[in-house]
Formats: structure tokens, C-alpha cells, sequence
């Protein structure tokens, strides 16, 4: 590294060993929210389990925190997918501007990490903007306020000019960040899995993207034995309600026969209350065609 940095290891258990062999192609950009320095914030994750970690902190005064090796994946951006394919770096500030000791510093870290990586300035994202890059998992606060002195008005001027500041003249190479694709079609092959249930949660307009619908009722199990990917347990499903509202049934969350009936009726076939391949394919069609 072309920079001096202060390595403050953190607690194993506040990130992940290894990016599961994804490659770093994001590197996501946070504020503390506090006026706590680097090397507090540092010490925090290395003697706490709060669970969450950064690979980098920058103080006011510029000073640089290492706090998780690049190779590791840290927990800051909410979303499992996101984390294991970017850099997270943490900017003192409780809300102020960042100071221009503080961007200067960042900057050496943030072009560091493009010219390892082969980033483009445009793999440099806020935490705001993770809902936009993840393909899968749980997302925690989408469009966070993070970095809030960063996240205001209507146009991102304010950002794209820390963003330019931040990235320099690097303007290179081969790597695009992957967004979250609304636009790639399902295999219509007539089981409901992981992939149809993710496009599906995608078109209902679902805020958590899993793949799973949760909650079901265990007795129904056959009846939707075509959908392999459901959980059960009590409460519903967050997809199975937007489904209900869409058809006009009672919003409960369980995918039972009257839910069942009604979407049938919904995408064109047999109404008989058992969601089976027909009913999958008739289904992975309907999503196609709203992707
Ligand atoms: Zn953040």
C-alpha cells in the first residue's frame, strides 16, 4: 500500500473470513456518525462484538485506520451480497462535511483500492445507494441516510463531487460494478425455487429480496408443493401478502387455497387450489413477462 495506515485488527466476530469467491468490485462509502476518532472506532471493533466492521476508517485529521484486510469481508452495508463483494470505508463525521485532510486521505485509500481491483469510479457507491447493487439477501435499511452529510436533495451533486475528489483522475479499466439485473428472465421450468421467488418478491415490488416465502402454514405443505423454497412457522409471507392484495383476496400472508384459486384465475389456469407445475410454469411466464 502507497499510503501509511494503522492496522487495528478487528474481532473475528464482527466480519466474515474470505469474500466466498466473489471479487471485490465495489467499494461502499460510510459516515461514523459520530465525532468518535478512527482509532476508537478501531479499538471498538477490535475488544467488542457489536457485529459490524469496516476495512477502513479515516479520521478528521486525515489519519487512516485498517481495521479488516481487503481479502475479508466486512459487515457494513446491510446486505450479504454486497458485503461480500466490496470495501467498506468509514469517514469521521457526525454529520459535517468530511475535512479535506479527511478526503485527501480517503483518496489515497479509495485509489488504492480501484488500481488493485481494476475499479472504475463508478464501483464507487454510497451505503445509500446498496439497494441498487444487491442481487440477493436481506437488505437492512435500504437507502439508508449514509453517508448523510453526502445523501441530500434531489440531484447527487453534492456526491458526485466527493465522489470525483475521492476517485481523482483514474479513469481505467475492465471492471463495472454488477447491479441488481431486472431484466434477466427465469428458467420456466415449473418448480418455484430460490431464483423464481427472488424475481418474483422483484416484480411485487417486495422490500427484502430472499428467494424464501417464510412463515407458511406447515398443514398446506402439498398444496404448493411446487414452490421448494418456503419456510414454515407462523406470521406469513411479505410476498405472499402482495400477492393477495394484487388478487384481491384476504391479506393474510399464507398461500392458501383461496390465495392459491385466485392467482391461478390471475395468470390463466385451471383454478383447482393445488399450485403444481402448471401452475409454476403458468406463474415463471408471468413474472418473464413483467421482468
Ligand atoms: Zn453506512
Amino acid at each position: 500500500m502507497d499510503f501509511e495506515s494503522i492496522l487495528i485488527q478487528a474481532n473475528t466476530s464482527n466480519y466474515t473470513l474470505g469474500r466466498y469467491g466473489n471479487l471485490l468490485e465495489l467499494i461502499v462509502i460510510h459516515y461514523t456518525g459520530t465525532m468518535a476518532s478512527a482509532l476508537d472506532n478501531g479499538a471498538n471493533w477490535r475488544d467488542n462484538h457489536p457485529g459490524t466492521s469496516a476495512h477502513f476508517i479515516i479520521d478528521r485529521d486525515g489519519t487512516i485506520v485498517q481495521s479488516v484486510l481487503l481479502k475479508d469481508m466486512c459487515h457494513a452495508a446491510g446486505n450479504i451480497d454486497v458485503n461480500r463483494r466490496s470495501a467498506s470505508i468509514e469517514f469521521v463525521s457526525d454529520g459535517r462535511d468530511f475535512t479535506q485532510a479527511q478526503i485527501e486521505s480517503g483518496a489515497k485509500v479509495v485509489q488504492y483500492i480501484m488500481r488493485t481491483y481494476g475499479l472504475t469510479k463508478e464501483c464507487v457507491i454510497r451505503h445509500h445507494d446498496v439497494v441498487r447493487y444487491a442481487r440477493y439477501g436481506y437488505i437492512a435499511d435500504p437507502w439508508k441516510c449514509c453517508p448523510a452529510p453526502y445523501v441530500n436533495g434531489d440531484d447527487n451533486s453534492k456526491w458526485y463531487q466527493l465522489r470525483d475528489l475521492l476517485t481523482g483522475e483514474i479513469t481505467p479499466t475492465h471492471t463495472t460494478p454488477t447491479e441488481r439485473s431486472s431484466s434477466q428472465k427465469i428458467v420456466v421450468d415449473g418448480w418455484i425455487g430460490l431464483d423464481s421467488v427472488s424475481a418474483w418478491q422483484r416484480v411485487m415490488g417486495c422490500k427484502y429480496i430472499d428467494g424464501i416465502i417464510s412463515r407458511q402454514w406447515c398443514g398446506s405443505k402439498r398444496r404448493h408443493y411446487a414452490i421448494t423454497t418456503v419456510e414454515y412457522g407462523v406470521g406469513g409471507s411479505l410476498l405472499v401478502k402482495a400477492i393477495q392484495r394484487k388478487v384481491g383476496v384476504t391479506v393474510d400472508g399464507y398461500m392458501g387455497v383461496n390465495t392459491i384459486k385466485a392467482w391461478q384465475k390471475f395468470v390463466g389456469v385451471d383454478a383447482d387450489g393445488w399450485f403444481g407445475n402448471d401452475t409454476a410454469r403458468a406463474t415463471q411466464r408471468w413474472i418473464n413477462s413483467q421482468l
